[in-house]
C-alpha cells in the first residue's frame, strides 16, 4: 500500500484544478497587460478568478492580491503593517511562539530594524486566547499576527474573537490562514480580519501561487517592485494558469467543505483512537479545536527521523511536523512552544489526511506506526532505561 499522509506539507493537484489550468498552459498564453485580444482573454480569466476567490473569502476583488504563495503573503502583510505602524510611531507587534517560519523569521528581521515583538505563550493544548492578545496590546502596538490553524499540530485559534479585540483597540490583525482556507469556513468580514494569507497548494491547487487579502484602506507596500500589476502592490506578470487553478481548487474545496469535514473528522478520530493505544504516546494539540484532517503524536523513547524512514519503507508518507525543519536535528519549535520537553519533541509524527484517504488506509497506518514504534523501542537504549526504571517516563 502507498499512503500519502502529508497533506499539511502539500496536496495533490485536483483534476478540476488541472483541467482549469490546461488551456492557459497551452493556447491561452496571453499577458493580461497586453491590449490585443489574446491578452484581453487572459485579463478576463484573471478578473474572473479574482472575483471567485473574493466571493469565497467574503471580500471585494480589489482586496485580493496575488502572490507567489503563503510565505510571500505573510512577508508582505507583516512588512506592510509594520511600515504603516512606523509612520504613526507605533513599532510593537504581537504574535505567538508557534507561528510558521515565514512569520517568525519576518518578525526577527523587523526586530533587527528596531521593532519590538511580543510572542505570546501558547497553552499546552496548542491554543492562544483573545484575552492574552488583549492583555498584550499597548499604545505602541501596530499589528497582531496569529495563525488561523497550526500547520504542525492542527489547532484552530479563536480568530473572530481575536479579530474583535484588535478592531476594538484599533490594531491591525493579520492571520496566516494557509492551513485553514479550503478546510474551514473563512469569512474575513465576519471574522474581523484585516490581512490574511493563503496558499493554493494546501487545498489541492498548484504550487507557487497564493493570496494576500488586504482590507480596503490598509496600505500595502510592494515587496516586488516592477510593473503596475496588482494595483502597484506586486510587480511581475501574473501567473494566469496558477491563478485560474487556485480559483478552481478553492471553489471545489468550499463546495465540498461540509461533506469533506464530516468524512475527515471521522477518519481523524479513528486514527487518534488507534494511535492512542500505543503505550506512552500523547496527542499534541487540543482534542476538539483542530483541523479535520491533521493528527500529531509524540511517542516516548523513539526518534522521529527513524520513524519516518521506516514508515516510508512501509509505503506511509508522513512528516515529523513541519517540512521546513525536516532535515535539521532541532526539535520542532511548535512542540517546544506547547511545552513538550526536547526528548519528547524529537519523537513526533504528523499524519495529515485528505478527502481521498480511506478507512482501510487509516487502519493500515495505525498498524504500521504501532509496529515501527515497537521495533524502534526494542532497539533503543533509552527505552531500556525507561523500562528498567533507571529513567522516568515523561508520557504516562
Ligand atoms: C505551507 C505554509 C506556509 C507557506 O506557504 P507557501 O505557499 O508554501 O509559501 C505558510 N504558513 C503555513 C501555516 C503553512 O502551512
Amino acid at each position: 500500500m502507498q499512503i500519502y499522509a502529508d497533506n499539511a506539507a502539500t496536496t495533490r493537484l485536483s483534476d478540476t484544478a488541472l483541467n482549469a489550468m490546461l488551456p492557459y498552459l497551452q493556447g491561452e498564453y496571453g499577458n493580461p497587460s497586453s491590449l490585443h485580444s489574446v491578452g484581453q482573454r487572459a485579463q478576463e480569466a484573471l478578473t474572473e478568478a479574482r472575483a471567485r476567490i473574493a466571493a469565497r473569502l467574503g471580500c471585494q476583488p480589489t482586496e485580493v492580491i496575488f502572490t507567489s504563495g503563503g510565505s510571500e503573503a505573510d512577508n508582505q502583510a507583516i512588512r506592510s503593517a509594520a511600515a504603516f505602524g512606523k509612520l504613526k510611531g507605533k513599532t510593537h507587534i504581537i504574535s505567538t511562539a508557534f507561528e510558521h517560519h515565514a512569520v517568525l523569521h519576518t518578525l526577527e528581521a523587523l526586530e533587527k530594524e528596531g521593532f519590538t515583538v511580543t510572542l505570546l505563550d501558547v497553552h499546552e493544548d496548542g491554543m492562544v486566547s483573545a484575552q492574552q492578545v488583549e492583555e498584550a496590546i499597548t499604545d505602541e502596538t501596530c499589528l497582531v499576527t496569529i495563525m488561523y490553524a497550526n500547520n504542525e499540530i492542527g489547532t484552530v485559534q479563536p480568530i473572530a474573537e481575536i479579530g474583535e479585540v484588535c478592531r476594538r483597540h484599533g490594531v491591525l490583525f493579520h492571520t496566516d490562514a494557509v492551513q485553514a482556507v479550503g478546510h474551514l469556513p473563512v469569512n474575513v468580514a465576519e471574522q474581523n480580519i484585516d490581512l490574511l494569507s493563503l496558499s493554493a497548494h494546501k487545498f489541492h491547487g498548484p504550487k507557487g501561487i497564493g493570496v494576500l487579502y488586504a482590507r480596503r484602506g490598509v496600505p500595502i507596500f510592494p515587496l516586488i517592485h516592477g510593473g503596475a500589476q496588482e494595483r502597484n502592490r506586486r510587480g511581475g506578470t501574473e501567473n494566469i494558469p496558477a491563478i485560474v487553478g487556485m480559483a478552481a481548487a478553492l471553489d471545489e474545496a468550499c463546495d465540498h467543505l461540509d461533506e469533506d469535514t464530516a468524512k475527515l473528522t471521522a477518519l481523524r478520530e479513528r486514527l487518534i483512537a488507534g494511535l492512542s493505544n500505543i503505550p506512552h504516546s500523547v496527542l499534541n494539540g487540543h482534542r476538539e479545536h483542530r483541523l479535520p484532517g491533521t493528527v500529531n503524536f509524540c511517542f516516548e523513547g523513539i526518534e522521529g527521523e527513524s520513524l519516518l524512514l521506516l514508515l516510508d519503507d512501509k509505503g506511509v508518507y508522513a512528516s515529523s511536523g513541519s517540512a521546513c525543519t525536516s532535515g535539521s536535528l532541532d526539535p520542532s519549535h511548535v512542540l517546544l512552544a506547547i511545552g513538550r520537553p526536547h526528548e519528547i519533541a524529537h519523537g513526533s509524527l504528523r499524519l495529515s489526511l485528505s478527502p481521498d484517504t480511506t478507512e482501510e488506509e487509516v487502519d493500515y497506518m495505525v498498524e504500521a506506526v504501532t509496529e515501527v514504534v515497537a521495533y524502534l523501542r526494542s532497539i533503543s537504549p533509552v527505552w531500556r532505561n525507561l523500562e528498567a526504571g533507571i529513567q522516568e517516563f515523561i508520557i504516562q
